[in-house]
């Protein structure tokens, strides 16, 4: 049986992670399936439990890092995510390649319990330039000017984080960016494979 990739795919808040994510998980020659996360943030209108993030309150979030089902978690502007380690591991055996969505610090905690792992794929997704990110985020519309200033902050911090990834992908287009990352899947997965 072929084993699957655990592929982590981060970068900065209004990079297009979610949109790029979308494109990946249409293209079915490469046998993906996205980990749906744990969160104790609140669901966002058009969210559904089960699909972006099993909802959970702390308490609940609590037990599951005490009873080691989380394969990482971190916190995040006041909330708790977590990736569920169970089913990760059986879709890698079942030969699927699994996805994560996580931020960086998740990420870094895969990398050194992981570490002999040599299907971890990690993916940093960066914009073209810092300016366009600005123009993204403004884009949306939906943000105060004060935090769009922070959100911008933090990006730049987490712009320093792309050296600890093995590849590095600029989202100038959804479909390029998402082109280049099943190319690095097919190669990484068939070198997995061929061992
Ligand atoms: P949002 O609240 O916008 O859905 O997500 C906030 C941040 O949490 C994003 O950077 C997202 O990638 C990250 N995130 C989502 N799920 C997980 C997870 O299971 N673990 C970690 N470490 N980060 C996550």
């Amino acid at each position: 049986m072929e084993k699957g990739l655990l592929i982590i795919l981060s970068g900065p808040s209004g990079v297009g992670k979610g949109t790029v994510r979308m494109e990946i998980l249409k293209r079915k020659e490469i046998n993906l399936f996205y980990s749906v996360s744990l969160t104790t943030r609140k669901m966002r209108p058009g969210e559904m439990d089960g699909r972006e993030y099993y909802f959970v309150d702390d308490a609940e979030f609590q037990k599951n890092i005490e009873n080691g089902n989380l394969l990482e978690w971190a916190g995040y502007v006041g909330h708790r995510y977590g990736t569920p380690k169970d089913k990760v591991e059986q879709m890698r055996r079942s030969g699927m390649n699994v996805l994560l969505e996580i931020d960086v610090t998740g990420a870094m905690q895969v990398f050194s319990n992981l570490k002999d792992d040599d299907g971890v794929v990690s993916i940093f997704l960066c914009p073209p330039s810092m300016e366009d990110l600005e123009k993204r985020i403004r884009g949306r519309g939906t943000e105060s000017e004060s935090t769009i200033k922070w959100r911008m902050e933090r990006a730049e911090i987490e712009m320093n984080e792309e050296k600890h990834y093995q590849y590095v992908v600029t989202n100038d287009s959804v479909e390029r960016a998402a082109d280049e990352i099943v190319s690095i899947i097919k190669r990484r997965s068939a070198a997995l494979n061929s061992k």
